[in-house]
């Protein structure tokens, strides 16, 4: 006979509301759901990958530091490689920012925003605490001041340009929000190769500002997972007490470092996703029941008149996997990714069908 083991009875409290994070994965449809650069990953670019990789073999462990990887990275963002640190995806680096300043604490965010922060937060047993953007998504920057000011809060986090809404928030705003609080603030910039003003150039002046950025979006690197914090030192040292030994896997290391050599193919690609952007937030817009907002990021917020689990569905039956992001704060909305032309043309089809009814 075998004895029925419940590991519920033993899992830690604060899990217990905690949905495990659930990517749909439909190999053949169009994926217009993740804000992944929808290119082929350039033939040059990766033949120089495959022959650094040839010849590094993988025996060893990686380096703990990714020295030669957070070089690459000084000589990109301008800032000194003791103030770069690498996770395994960027998703990886919120979990260290929480274990290591937010567990028993409070983190502020400026919601709707990027479902990741609550989800680590809470397996880091810290309490979000909400402050709702304005109608038009843009930061209620007086009401974030106030809840930065609350004294068991120790993480601020403002994403731009933000996920899912696409709005980015001026240099200007997120200064006053970091010259007011002793908290730190976390500025994610996953997509600020598309848009927005980036915060880099406060670093110097402001030791509590920490900047995330990714490979997953512009440089095409979603599938190897590198992601990278900006911070003042005396930050970096105590995220290392919770960073994992070897984070980043050899190959992303090397990766990541000859796309920073060849940063011209990106820069290209980034001009296409902006203009193919453009055309789609016009054509979605036209579209009879659909309301689209302003977005400079390679994704687009709409609201629907039909309920939003019905247009996913309509479009998922069409082949086109979008994100519904339908909540009390985005009511009837989903995001959908720029794609490739053709994808956005059969995702625009889609729609104009879905929407006549
Ligand atoms: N921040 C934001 C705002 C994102 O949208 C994403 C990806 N969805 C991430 C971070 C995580 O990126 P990574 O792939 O580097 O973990």
């Amino acid at each position: 006979m075998t004895t029925v083991f419940n590991a519920a009875s033993l899992v830690r409290e604060e899990l217990k509301g905690l949905l495990p994070y659930q990517a749909p994965y439909y190999p053949s449809v169009l994926k217009l759901d993740a804000n992944e650069n929808p290119y082929p990953f350039p033939q040059a670019v990766m033949k120089e990958i495959y022959r650094e990789t040839a010849s590094a073999g993988f025996s060893r462990y990686p380096d703990p530091m990714a020295v030669e990887l957070r070089e690459s990275l000084a000589a990109y963002t301008g800032v000194n490689p003791e103030n770069i640190m690498v996770g395994n995806g960027s998703d990886e680096l919120i979990l260290d920012l929480m274990l290591t300043f937010g567990t028993g604490a409070k983190f502020v965010v400026a919601s709707p925003s990027f479902v990741m922060y609550g989800i680590q937060g809470q397996i880091a047993s810290s309490t979000r605490l909400d402050v709702p953007r304005r109608s038009d998504f843009r930061l209620d920057v007086a009401a974030m001041q106030k809840a930065a000011a609350e004294p068991e809060v120790k993480l601020v986090v403002i994403c731009t340009p933000n996920n899912p809404t696409g709005t980015a928030t001026p240099r200007q705003e997120i200064e006053a929000i970091l010259a007011s609080t002793g908290a730190l603030v976390v500025v994610d910039e996953a997509y600020g190769e598309f848009g927005g003003e980036s915060c880099i150039p406060l670093l110097s002046r402001y030791p509590n500002l920490i900047i995330l950025k990714t490979f997953s979006k512009a440089f095409g690197l979603a599938g190897l997972r590198v992601g990278y914090l900006l911070a003042g030192a005396s930050i970096i040292n105590e995220l290392l007490r919770v960073k994992q030994p070897f984070n980043l896997n050899a190959f992303s290391q090397i990766a990541a470092r000859v796309v920073m050599k060849n940063l011209d193919p990106f820069r290209e690609r980034i001009g296409t996703i902006l203009k193919e952007r453009d055309r789609l937030h016009a054509e979605l817009s036209a579209v009879p029941g659909v309301e689209t907002f302003p977005t400079e990021a390679n994704f687009i917020l709409f609201r629907t008149a039909l309920p939003a689990a019905q247009v996913y569905q309509g479009l998922l039956e069409r082949g086109v996997l979008v994100r519904n992001v339908d909540s009390p704060s985005l009511p009837r909305c989903l995001r959908v990714s720029v794609g490739k032309p053709e994808e956005n043309t059969t995702f625009l089809a889609g729609m104009r069908e879905i929407l006549a009814g």
